[in-house]
Protein backbone atom coordinates (compact mmCIF):
# COMPACT_ATOMS: atom_id res chain seq x y z
CA UNK A 1 0.00 0.00 0.00
CA UNK A 2 1.92 3.69 -1.31
CA UNK A 3 2.17 5.73 2.03
CA UNK A 4 0.07 8.46 2.51
CA UNK A 5 0.52 11.57 1.43
CA UNK A 6 1.96 14.94 3.68
CA UNK A 7 -0.46 17.18 3.44
CA UNK A 8 1.34 20.86 3.43
CA UNK A 9 0.17 24.55 3.63
CA UNK A 10 1.59 26.21 0.73
CA UNK A 11 2.13 30.25 2.42
CA UNK A 12 4.57 33.13 0.95
CA UNK A 13 5.91 30.44 -1.79
CA UNK A 14 6.91 27.59 0.80
CA UNK A 15 5.45 24.60 1.26
CA UNK A 16 5.17 24.65 5.54
CA UNK A 17 4.34 21.87 7.85
CA UNK A 18 1.17 22.61 9.67
CA UNK A 19 1.70 22.80 13.64
CA UNK A 20 -1.81 21.17 14.09
CA UNK A 21 -2.54 18.97 16.40
CA UNK A 22 -5.86 17.30 15.15
CA UNK A 23 -6.02 16.04 11.53
CA UNK A 24 -8.58 14.82 9.32
CA UNK A 25 -7.99 11.19 7.64
CA UNK A 26 -8.32 11.17 3.87
CA UNK A 27 -9.88 8.06 2.56
CA UNK A 28 -10.40 6.91 -1.19
CA UNK A 29 -13.95 6.27 -1.19
CA UNK A 30 -13.92 3.43 -2.89
CA UNK A 31 -11.30 1.39 -1.74
CA UNK A 32 -10.66 3.39 2.32
CA UNK A 33 -7.16 3.01 1.38
CA UNK A 34 -6.04 5.94 3.64
CA UNK A 35 -4.57 8.72 1.20
CA UNK A 36 -3.60 11.36 3.46
CA UNK A 37 -4.19 13.25 6.90
CA UNK A 38 -5.27 16.90 6.15
CA UNK A 39 -3.96 18.80 9.35
CA UNK A 40 -7.33 21.05 10.83
CA UNK A 41 -4.70 24.35 10.75
CA UNK A 42 -4.83 26.54 13.54
CA UNK A 43 -5.47 31.01 13.35
CA UNK A 44 -2.12 31.52 13.76
CA UNK A 45 -1.44 29.93 10.24
CA UNK A 46 -4.78 31.33 8.57
CA UNK A 47 -2.73 35.16 9.90
CA UNK A 48 0.65 33.68 8.24
CA UNK A 49 -1.01 33.54 5.27
CA UNK A 50 -3.40 36.67 5.26
CA UNK A 51 0.07 38.53 5.92
CA UNK A 52 2.26 37.33 3.34
CA UNK A 53 -0.92 37.81 0.85
CA UNK A 54 -1.19 41.27 2.40
CA UNK A 55 2.53 42.01 1.86
CA UNK A 56 2.34 40.65 -1.48
CA UNK A 57 -0.65 43.02 -2.39
CA UNK A 58 0.75 46.62 -3.42
CA UNK A 59 3.41 45.37 -5.37
CA UNK A 60 1.36 42.99 -7.40
CA UNK A 61 -1.41 45.85 -7.92
CA UNK A 62 0.71 47.59 -9.56
CA UNK A 63 1.56 45.05 -11.76
CA UNK A 64 0.17 45.21 -15.01
CA UNK A 65 -3.18 43.48 -15.74
CA UNK A 66 -1.27 42.51 -18.60
CA UNK A 67 1.15 41.20 -17.26
CA UNK A 68 -0.60 40.04 -14.30
CA UNK A 69 -2.22 37.39 -16.40
CA UNK A 70 1.12 36.24 -18.24
CA UNK A 71 1.03 33.82 -14.58
CA UNK A 72 -2.52 32.76 -15.86
CA UNK A 73 -1.25 31.29 -19.24
CA UNK A 74 1.48 29.57 -17.70
CA UNK A 75 -0.86 28.27 -15.67
CA UNK A 76 -3.17 27.14 -17.99
CA UNK A 77 0.28 25.14 -19.99
CA UNK A 78 0.77 23.61 -17.05
CA UNK A 79 -2.50 22.38 -16.15
CA UNK A 80 -3.23 20.96 -19.63
CA UNK A 81 0.52 19.25 -19.39
CA UNK A 82 -1.02 17.45 -16.16
CA UNK A 83 -4.42 17.05 -16.84
CA UNK A 84 -4.58 13.15 -16.95
CA UNK A 85 -2.65 13.15 -13.51
CA UNK A 86 -4.97 15.91 -11.71
CA UNK A 87 -8.24 14.51 -12.87
CA UNK A 88 -6.77 11.11 -11.46
CA UNK A 89 -5.69 12.40 -8.62
CA UNK A 90 -9.75 13.99 -8.52
CA UNK A 91 -10.73 10.29 -9.21
CA UNK A 92 -8.85 9.06 -6.06
CA UNK A 93 -9.68 11.49 -3.49
CA UNK A 94 -13.33 12.22 -4.55
CA UNK A 95 -14.92 8.81 -6.19
CA UNK A 96 -16.35 10.55 -9.37
CA UNK A 97 -15.04 8.62 -12.33
CA UNK A 98 -12.47 9.93 -14.47
CA UNK A 99 -14.70 10.90 -17.27
CA UNK A 100 -15.85 13.19 -14.92
CA UNK A 101 -12.84 14.17 -13.46
CA UNK A 102 -11.55 15.51 -16.82
CA UNK A 103 -14.92 17.52 -17.44
CA UNK A 104 -14.33 18.67 -13.76
CA UNK A 105 -10.68 19.63 -14.63
CA UNK A 106 -11.52 21.14 -18.63
CA UNK A 107 -13.80 23.71 -16.90
CA UNK A 108 -10.95 24.50 -14.50
CA UNK A 109 -9.16 25.39 -17.16
CA UNK A 110 -11.68 27.32 -19.01
CA UNK A 111 -11.68 29.23 -15.82
CA UNK A 112 -8.42 29.92 -16.20
CA UNK A 113 -8.50 31.22 -20.02
CA UNK A 114 -11.42 33.95 -19.41
CA UNK A 115 -9.59 35.42 -16.77
CA UNK A 116 -6.52 36.09 -19.23
CA UNK A 117 -9.15 38.30 -20.56
CA UNK A 118 -9.02 40.87 -17.83
CA UNK A 119 -7.08 43.52 -19.29
CA UNK A 120 -10.63 44.27 -21.17
CA UNK A 121 -13.05 42.83 -18.33
CA UNK A 122 -11.88 45.02 -15.78
CA UNK A 123 -11.89 48.31 -17.86
CA UNK A 124 -13.67 51.43 -16.34
CA UNK A 125 -15.83 53.66 -17.62
CA UNK A 126 -14.92 58.00 -18.90
CA UNK A 127 -17.29 60.40 -19.80
CA UNK A 128 -16.28 63.85 -20.88
CA UNK A 129 -17.61 67.31 -20.17
CA UNK A 130 -20.89 66.01 -17.99
CA UNK A 131 -20.46 69.75 -17.32
CA UNK A 132 -18.28 72.18 -19.47
CA UNK A 133 -14.43 71.09 -18.65
CA UNK A 134 -16.06 68.41 -15.91
CA UNK A 135 -14.76 64.74 -16.58
CA UNK A 136 -16.37 61.60 -14.57
CA UNK A 137 -14.26 58.26 -14.42
CA UNK A 138 -15.16 54.89 -12.85
CA UNK A 139 -12.27 52.54 -12.32
CA UNK A 140 -12.08 49.00 -11.27
CA UNK A 141 -9.70 48.51 -7.97
CA UNK A 142 -8.84 45.47 -6.43
CA UNK A 143 -10.08 44.82 -3.19
CA UNK A 144 -6.77 43.04 -1.46
CA UNK A 145 -7.10 39.90 0.11
CA UNK A 146 -9.72 37.48 -0.41
CA UNK A 147 -10.59 33.82 0.55
CA UNK A 148 -12.22 30.87 -1.19
CA UNK A 149 -13.89 28.15 1.27
CA UNK A 150 -14.42 24.97 -1.12
CA UNK A 151 -16.73 21.79 -0.74
CA UNK A 152 -15.45 18.32 -1.39
CA UNK A 153 -17.38 17.31 -4.49
CA UNK A 154 -15.80 19.60 -7.04
CA UNK A 155 -11.74 19.57 -5.46
CA UNK A 156 -10.24 20.39 -8.99
CA UNK A 157 -13.06 23.12 -10.22
CA UNK A 158 -14.80 25.43 -7.77
CA UNK A 159 -11.61 27.22 -6.53
CA UNK A 160 -11.15 28.34 -10.11
CA UNK A 161 -14.67 29.71 -9.86
CA UNK A 162 -12.97 32.44 -7.92
CA UNK A 163 -8.96 32.55 -8.29
CA UNK A 164 -8.17 33.22 -11.62
CA UNK A 165 -10.15 36.23 -11.42
CA UNK A 166 -9.14 37.11 -8.15
CA UNK A 167 -5.57 37.06 -9.60
CA UNK A 168 -5.90 38.75 -12.36
CA UNK A 169 -8.30 41.62 -10.89
CA UNK A 170 -4.99 42.55 -8.93
CA UNK A 171 -5.62 40.79 -5.39
CA UNK A 172 -3.58 38.46 -3.78
CA UNK A 173 -5.76 34.86 -2.37
CA UNK A 174 -5.82 32.23 -0.27
CA UNK A 175 -7.42 28.88 -0.78
CA UNK A 176 -8.95 26.32 1.89
CA UNK A 177 -10.09 23.55 0.41
CA UNK A 178 -12.12 20.57 2.03
CA UNK A 179 -10.75 18.59 4.49
CA UNK A 180 -12.03 15.69 2.76
CA UNK A 181 -10.50 16.20 -0.57
CA UNK A 182 -6.75 18.49 0.20
CA UNK A 183 -4.88 16.39 -2.68
CA UNK A 184 -6.14 17.94 -5.72
CA UNK A 185 -4.87 21.31 -4.39
CA UNK A 186 -1.46 19.93 -3.08
CA UNK A 187 -0.65 19.01 -7.12
CA UNK A 188 -2.27 22.08 -8.29
CA UNK A 189 -0.27 24.69 -5.35
CA UNK A 190 2.72 22.76 -7.02
CA UNK A 191 2.42 23.94 -10.60
CA UNK A 192 1.15 27.74 -9.43
CA UNK A 193 4.85 27.50 -7.37
CA UNK A 194 6.41 26.58 -10.92
CA UNK A 195 4.53 29.50 -12.71
CA UNK A 196 6.54 32.11 -10.74
CA UNK A 197 3.79 33.93 -8.88
CA UNK A 198 5.08 36.28 -6.78
CA UNK A 199 5.87 35.31 -3.19
CA UNK A 200 2.33 35.54 -1.05
CA UNK A 201 0.26 36.08 -3.59
CA UNK A 202 -1.66 32.99 -4.06
CA UNK A 203 -1.71 30.75 -0.69
CA UNK A 204 -3.04 27.76 0.16
CA UNK A 205 -4.72 26.80 4.02
CA UNK A 206 -6.00 23.69 4.88
CA UNK A 207 -8.26 23.18 7.80
CA UNK A 208 -11.90 22.62 8.67
CA UNK A 209 -14.66 24.45 10.63
CA UNK A 210 -12.03 26.41 13.06
CA UNK A 211 -9.83 27.51 9.97
CA UNK A 212 -12.77 28.57 8.26
CA UNK A 213 -13.40 30.76 11.54
CA UNK A 214 -10.09 32.12 11.90
CA UNK A 215 -10.25 33.73 8.00
CA UNK A 216 -14.21 35.09 8.44
CA UNK A 217 -12.60 37.10 11.70
CA UNK A 218 -9.14 38.31 10.38
CA UNK A 219 -9.34 42.04 9.24
CA UNK A 220 -7.07 41.92 5.99
CA UNK A 221 -9.32 39.49 4.64
CA UNK A 222 -11.54 41.50 2.98
CA UNK A 223 -13.77 39.09 0.68
CA UNK A 224 -15.30 35.57 1.19
CA UNK A 225 -16.38 32.93 -1.67
CA UNK A 226 -17.77 29.56 -0.53
CA UNK A 227 -19.30 27.09 -1.72
CA UNK A 228 -20.99 24.04 0.03
CA UNK A 229 -24.81 23.43 2.13
CA UNK A 230 -27.18 25.94 2.54
CA UNK A 231 -26.40 25.82 6.45
CA UNK A 232 -22.91 26.40 6.37
CA UNK A 233 -23.34 28.99 3.48
CA UNK A 234 -25.75 31.38 5.64
CA UNK A 235 -23.37 30.82 8.29
CA UNK A 236 -20.29 32.04 6.48
CA UNK A 237 -22.54 34.38 4.71
CA UNK A 238 -23.94 36.41 7.85
CA UNK A 239 -20.40 35.92 9.65
CA UNK A 240 -18.29 37.68 6.77
CA UNK A 241 -21.43 40.34 6.81
CA UNK A 242 -20.67 41.05 10.40
CA UNK A 243 -16.96 41.06 10.11
CA UNK A 244 -17.70 43.72 6.90
CA UNK A 245 -16.73 41.45 4.27
CA UNK A 246 -17.65 40.81 1.06
CA UNK A 247 -19.07 37.43 0.57
CA UNK A 248 -20.71 35.52 -1.94
CA UNK A 249 -21.87 31.90 -0.84
CA UNK A 250 -22.84 28.83 -3.15
CA UNK A 251 -25.23 26.67 -0.98
CA UNK A 252 -26.94 23.31 -1.41
CA UNK A 253 -30.38 22.36 -4.04
CA UNK A 254 -32.98 20.23 -4.46
CA UNK A 255 -33.31 20.52 -8.04
CA UNK A 256 -36.67 19.61 -9.71
CA UNK A 257 -37.19 18.44 -13.91
CA UNK A 258 -40.10 18.27 -15.82
CA UNK A 259 -40.75 15.90 -18.18
CA UNK A 260 -44.04 16.87 -20.83
CA UNK A 261 -45.97 14.36 -22.65
CA UNK A 262 -44.24 15.50 -25.94
CA UNK A 263 -40.50 15.06 -24.76
CA UNK A 264 -38.50 12.77 -26.55
CA UNK A 265 -38.07 9.78 -24.45
CA UNK A 266 -35.10 8.00 -25.22
CA UNK A 267 -33.24 11.47 -25.09
CA UNK A 268 -34.63 12.06 -21.98
CA UNK A 269 -33.96 9.16 -20.34
CA UNK A 270 -30.42 9.49 -21.10
CA UNK A 271 -29.61 13.14 -19.94
CA UNK A 272 -31.66 12.67 -16.50
CA UNK A 273 -29.99 9.51 -15.85
CA UNK A 274 -26.99 11.62 -16.31
CA UNK A 275 -28.12 14.30 -14.35
CA UNK A 276 -29.53 12.12 -11.42
CA UNK A 277 -26.95 9.37 -11.21
CA UNK A 278 -23.75 11.19 -12.67
CA UNK A 279 -20.99 11.41 -10.18
CA UNK A 280 -23.11 10.09 -8.15
CA UNK A 281 -25.60 12.61 -7.38
CA UNK A 282 -23.21 14.65 -5.55
CA UNK A 283 -23.82 18.06 -7.32
CA UNK A 284 -25.79 20.99 -6.63
CA UNK A 285 -27.14 20.59 -10.32
CA UNK A 286 -28.08 16.88 -9.81
CA UNK A 287 -31.82 16.38 -11.09
CA UNK A 288 -33.22 14.84 -7.52
CA UNK A 289 -37.34 14.77 -8.55
CA UNK A 290 -38.69 14.55 -11.81
CA UNK A 291 -42.02 15.61 -12.25
CA UNK A 292 -43.91 13.81 -15.24
CA UNK A 293 -46.86 15.69 -16.73
CA UNK A 294 -50.00 13.33 -17.85
CA UNK A 295 -49.07 10.74 -20.14
CA UNK A 296 -45.57 11.34 -19.73
CA UNK A 297 -45.48 8.98 -16.76
CA UNK A 298 -45.59 5.28 -17.83
CA UNK A 299 -43.08 5.32 -19.78
CA UNK A 300 -40.44 7.70 -18.41
CA UNK A 301 -40.94 6.03 -15.16
CA UNK A 302 -40.14 2.31 -16.84
CA UNK A 303 -37.47 4.05 -18.61
CA UNK A 304 -35.90 5.81 -15.85
CA UNK A 305 -35.64 2.47 -13.83
CA UNK A 306 -34.30 0.63 -16.92
CA UNK A 307 -31.54 2.98 -17.10
CA UNK A 308 -30.92 2.99 -12.92
CA UNK A 309 -30.87 -0.72 -13.37
CA UNK A 310 -28.02 -0.96 -16.10
CA UNK A 311 -25.61 2.02 -15.02
CA UNK A 312 -22.26 0.73 -14.34
CA UNK A 313 -21.02 1.14 -11.10
CA UNK A 314 -17.74 0.35 -9.47
CA UNK A 315 -14.32 2.34 -9.24
CA UNK A 316 -13.77 5.21 -11.37
CA UNK A 317 -10.69 4.81 -12.39
CA UNK A 318 -11.40 1.20 -13.94
CA UNK A 319 -12.89 1.59 -18.21
CA UNK A 320 -16.20 1.02 -18.86
CA UNK A 321 -17.65 2.36 -15.13
CA UNK A 322 -20.25 5.26 -15.17
CA UNK A 323 -21.12 5.67 -11.04
CA UNK A 324 -18.71 6.14 -8.30
CA UNK A 325 -18.94 5.95 -4.93
CA UNK A 326 -20.41 8.65 -2.82
CA UNK A 327 -17.79 10.18 -0.32
CA UNK A 328 -18.03 8.45 2.80
CA UNK A 329 -19.45 5.49 4.99
CA UNK A 330 -21.25 8.23 6.56
CA UNK A 331 -22.50 9.91 3.49
CA UNK A 332 -23.57 5.82 2.19
CA UNK A 333 -25.27 5.52 5.73
CA UNK A 334 -27.05 8.96 5.32
CA UNK A 335 -28.33 8.39 1.82
CA UNK A 336 -29.72 4.29 3.10
CA UNK A 337 -31.51 6.05 5.76
CA UNK A 338 -33.16 8.65 3.13
CA UNK A 339 -34.00 6.12 1.05
CA UNK A 340 -35.77 4.47 4.15
CA UNK A 341 -37.38 7.43 5.56
CA UNK A 342 -39.02 7.92 1.89
CA UNK A 343 -40.47 4.44 1.83
CA UNK A 344 -41.58 5.14 5.40
CA UNK A 345 -43.75 8.50 4.23
CA UNK A 346 -44.90 6.74 1.44
CA UNK A 347 -42.54 6.44 -1.53
CA UNK A 348 -42.42 3.38 -3.47
CA UNK A 349 -39.28 1.96 -4.14
CA UNK A 350 -38.94 0.95 -7.50
CA UNK A 351 -35.05 0.69 -7.64
CA UNK A 352 -33.28 0.23 -4.52
CA UNK A 353 -29.83 1.03 -4.30
CA UNK A 354 -29.23 0.36 -0.52
CA UNK A 355 -26.61 -2.67 0.17
CA UNK A 356 -24.57 -2.40 -2.87
CA UNK A 357 -21.21 -4.33 -3.33
CA UNK A 358 -19.06 -4.03 -5.61
CA UNK A 359 -16.37 -7.36 -6.03
CA UNK A 360 -13.06 -6.28 -5.24
CA UNK A 361 -13.71 -3.10 -3.83
CA UNK A 362 -15.96 -4.07 -0.99
CA UNK A 363 -15.13 -1.52 1.43
CA UNK A 364 -16.17 1.38 -1.25
CA UNK A 365 -19.01 3.75 -0.14
CA UNK A 366 -21.22 2.56 -2.40
CA UNK A 367 -24.98 3.50 -3.34
CA UNK A 368 -26.21 2.10 -6.34
CA UNK A 369 -28.85 4.57 -8.78
CA UNK A 370 -32.38 4.46 -6.65
CA UNK A 371 -35.72 5.40 -8.20
CA UNK A 372 -38.59 6.33 -5.70
CA UNK A 373 -41.87 6.48 -7.01
CA UNK A 374 -44.56 8.88 -5.82
CA UNK A 375 -42.80 10.99 -3.58
CA UNK A 376 -45.21 12.23 -1.15
CA UNK A 377 -45.44 16.54 -1.24
CA UNK A 378 -43.81 18.22 1.46
CA UNK A 379 -42.06 15.17 2.81
CA UNK A 380 -38.35 14.58 3.68
CA UNK A 381 -37.24 13.45 0.01
CA UNK A 382 -39.74 16.17 -1.45
CA UNK A 383 -37.66 19.14 0.22
CA UNK A 384 -34.55 17.67 1.95
CA UNK A 385 -31.16 17.66 -0.52
CA UNK A 386 -30.04 14.00 -0.81
CA UNK A 387 -27.02 14.41 -1.97
CA UNK A 388 -26.43 10.83 -3.92
CA UNK A 389 -27.60 8.89 -6.50
CA UNK A 390 -31.45 8.61 -5.57
CA UNK A 391 -34.36 10.07 -8.05
CA UNK A 392 -37.73 11.00 -6.80
CA UNK A 393 -40.71 10.71 -9.13
CA UNK A 394 -43.86 12.82 -8.68
CA UNK A 395 -47.26 12.67 -11.21
CA UNK A 396 -48.86 15.93 -12.05
CA UNK A 397 -51.09 16.08 -14.61
CA UNK A 398 -50.75 20.06 -16.33
CA UNK A 399 -47.24 22.18 -16.74
CA UNK A 400 -49.09 24.58 -13.91
CA UNK A 401 -49.25 21.96 -10.95
CA UNK A 402 -45.35 20.94 -12.02
CA UNK A 403 -44.22 24.69 -11.65
CA UNK A 404 -45.48 25.30 -8.99
CA UNK A 405 -43.57 22.52 -7.34
CA UNK A 406 -40.73 23.34 -8.59
CA UNK A 407 -41.07 27.32 -7.29
CA UNK A 408 -42.37 25.65 -4.01
CA UNK A 409 -38.81 24.72 -2.87
CA UNK A 410 -36.79 26.45 -0.62
CA UNK A 411 -33.96 26.10 -2.95
CA UNK A 412 -33.28 27.74 -6.62
CA UNK A 413 -30.43 26.41 -8.19
CA UNK A 414 -31.35 24.53 -11.12
CA UNK A 415 -34.24 23.14 -13.05
CA UNK A 416 -35.52 21.72 -16.63
CA UNK A 417 -38.32 20.98 -19.09
CA UNK A 418 -38.18 18.45 -21.16
CA UNK A 419 -40.29 19.04 -24.55
CA UNK A 420 -41.19 19.66 -28.01
CA UNK A 421 -43.47 22.56 -26.76
CA UNK A 422 -41.44 25.77 -27.55
CA UNK A 423 -45.22 27.33 -25.93
CA UNK A 424 -44.47 24.85 -22.47
CA UNK A 425 -40.18 25.88 -22.78
CA UNK A 426 -40.64 29.44 -22.89
CA UNK A 427 -43.29 29.46 -20.18
CA UNK A 428 -41.05 27.32 -18.20
CA UNK A 429 -38.19 29.76 -18.66
CA UNK A 430 -39.71 32.17 -18.10
CA UNK A 431 -41.50 31.34 -14.64
CA UNK A 432 -39.42 28.73 -12.96
CA UNK A 433 -37.76 30.33 -9.88
CA UNK A 434 -34.38 28.75 -10.68
CA UNK A 435 -30.79 30.38 -11.34
CA UNK A 436 -29.83 27.51 -14.14
CA UNK A 437 -32.89 26.21 -16.24
CA UNK A 438 -31.88 23.77 -18.79
CA UNK A 439 -34.49 22.90 -21.73
CA UNK A 440 -33.94 19.01 -23.22
CA UNK A 441 -30.74 19.52 -21.53
CA UNK A 442 -29.24 18.56 -18.25
CA UNK A 443 -27.50 21.62 -16.27
CA UNK A 444 -23.61 21.30 -15.94
CA UNK A 445 -21.61 23.78 -14.66
CA UNK A 446 -21.87 26.96 -17.18
CA UNK A 447 -19.20 27.97 -18.95
CA UNK A 448 -17.06 30.19 -17.47
CA UNK A 449 -17.89 33.07 -19.01
CA UNK A 450 -21.67 32.89 -17.78
CA UNK A 451 -22.15 33.37 -13.91
CA UNK A 452 -22.49 30.38 -11.95
CA UNK A 453 -26.33 31.38 -10.58
CA UNK A 454 -27.75 30.42 -7.70
CA UNK A 455 -31.27 31.69 -6.08
CA UNK A 456 -32.82 31.86 -3.07
CA UNK A 457 -31.55 29.03 -0.43
CA UNK A 458 -28.82 28.20 -2.91
CA UNK A 459 -27.14 31.77 -2.96
CA UNK A 460 -26.20 34.12 -0.44
CA UNK A 461 -25.11 37.28 -1.97
CA UNK A 462 -25.24 39.08 -5.16
CA UNK A 463 -21.96 38.89 -7.92
CA UNK A 464 -21.86 35.33 -8.08
CA UNK A 465 -18.78 33.67 -9.41
CA UNK A 466 -16.87 33.10 -12.94
CA UNK A 467 -16.57 35.55 -15.94
CA UNK A 468 -17.92 39.47 -15.12
CA UNK A 469 -19.83 38.20 -12.10
CA UNK A 470 -16.02 37.50 -10.77
CA UNK A 471 -14.65 40.56 -11.88
CA UNK A 472 -17.68 42.44 -10.31
CA UNK A 473 -17.05 40.70 -6.99
CA UNK A 474 -12.76 41.37 -6.88
CA UNK A 475 -13.03 44.94 -7.93
CA UNK A 476 -14.44 47.51 -6.49
CA UNK A 477 -15.36 50.68 -8.12
CA UNK A 478 -13.96 54.18 -7.66
CA UNK A 479 -15.89 57.31 -9.09
CA UNK A 480 -13.67 60.00 -9.67
CA UNK A 481 -14.92 63.37 -10.92
CA UNK A 482 -12.56 65.90 -12.28
CA UNK A 483 -12.96 70.13 -13.38
CA UNK A 484 -10.03 71.03 -15.82
CA UNK A 485 -11.83 75.04 -16.57
CA UNK A 486 -10.92 75.88 -20.04
CA UNK A 487 -8.70 78.87 -18.96
CA UNK A 488 -6.25 76.16 -17.70
CA UNK A 489 -6.48 73.70 -20.27
CA UNK A 490 -6.02 76.54 -23.03
CA UNK A 491 -2.47 77.77 -21.63
CA UNK A 492 -0.67 74.64 -23.60
P1 LIG B 1 -20.00 21.67 3.65
O1 LIG B 1 -20.94 22.79 3.85
O2 LIG B 1 -19.97 20.58 4.65
O3 LIG B 1 -18.48 22.21 3.59
C1 LIG B 1 -18.11 23.25 2.71
C2 LIG B 1 -16.90 23.98 3.28
O4 LIG B 1 -17.27 24.62 4.51
C3 LIG B 1 -15.72 23.06 3.61
O5 LIG B 1 -14.52 23.71 3.23
C4 LIG B 1 -15.79 22.89 5.12
O6 LIG B 1 -14.52 22.74 5.71
C5 LIG B 1 -16.44 24.18 5.58
N1 LIG B 1 -17.31 23.98 6.75
C6 LIG B 1 -18.11 22.91 7.00
N2 LIG B 1 -18.79 23.11 8.15
C7 LIG B 1 -18.42 24.30 8.62
C8 LIG B 1 -18.79 25.06 9.77
N3 LIG B 1 -19.68 24.61 10.64
N4 LIG B 1 -18.22 26.27 9.95
C9 LIG B 1 -17.34 26.75 9.06
N5 LIG B 1 -16.95 26.09 7.95
C10 LIG B 1 -17.49 24.88 7.73
O7 LIG B 1 -20.27 21.10 2.17
P2 LIG B 1 -19.72 19.77 1.49
O8 LIG B 1 -20.37 18.59 2.11
O9 LIG B 1 -18.24 19.82 1.40
O10 LIG B 1 -20.28 19.96 0.00
C11 LIG B 1 -21.56 19.53 -0.41
C12 LIG B 1 -22.54 20.68 -0.40
O11 LIG B 1 -22.07 21.72 -1.26
C13 LIG B 1 -23.90 20.29 -0.94
O12 LIG B 1 -24.91 20.86 -0.15
C14 LIG B 1 -23.92 20.88 -2.34
O13 LIG B 1 -25.20 21.17 -2.85
C15 LIG B 1 -23.12 22.13 -2.13
N6 LIG B 1 -22.57 22.61 -3.38
C16 LIG B 1 -23.13 23.72 -3.92
C17 LIG B 1 -22.68 24.20 -5.13
C18 LIG B 1 -23.29 25.43 -5.75
O14 LIG B 1 -22.74 25.90 -6.73
N7 LIG B 1 -24.39 25.94 -5.24
C19 LIG B 1 -21.62 23.54 -5.79
C20 LIG B 1 -21.05 22.42 -5.19
C21 LIG B 1 -21.53 21.95 -3.97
Amino acid sequence: MPTAQKIANFIANEWRSSSADQYVDVANPATAEILGKTPLSPPQEVDQAAQAASQAFPEWRRTPATERVQYLFKLKNLLEEHFEELARTITIECGKTLDEAKGEMRRAIENVETACGIPLMVLGSFSEDIAPGIDEMMIRQPLGVAAVIAPFNFPGMIPFWFMPYALACGNTYIVKPSERVPLTMQKIFALIAQTGLPRGVANLVNGARDTVDAILDHPAIRAVSMVGSTPVARYIYARSAANGKRAQCQGGAKNLIVVMPDADMDMTTRVVADSAFGSAGQRCLATSLAVTVGEARQAFSEAICDAAQRRVVGYGLEPGVEMGPVISPQSKARIEAMIASGAQEGASVLVDGRGARVPGYEQGNFVRPTVLGDVPLGGEVFKTEIFGPVLGLIHVEHLDEALKLVNSQEYGNMSCIFTSSGQAARRFRYEADAGNIGVNIGVAAPMAFFPFSGWKQSFFGVPHGQGMDAVQFFTQEKVVIERWPKEWTRKF
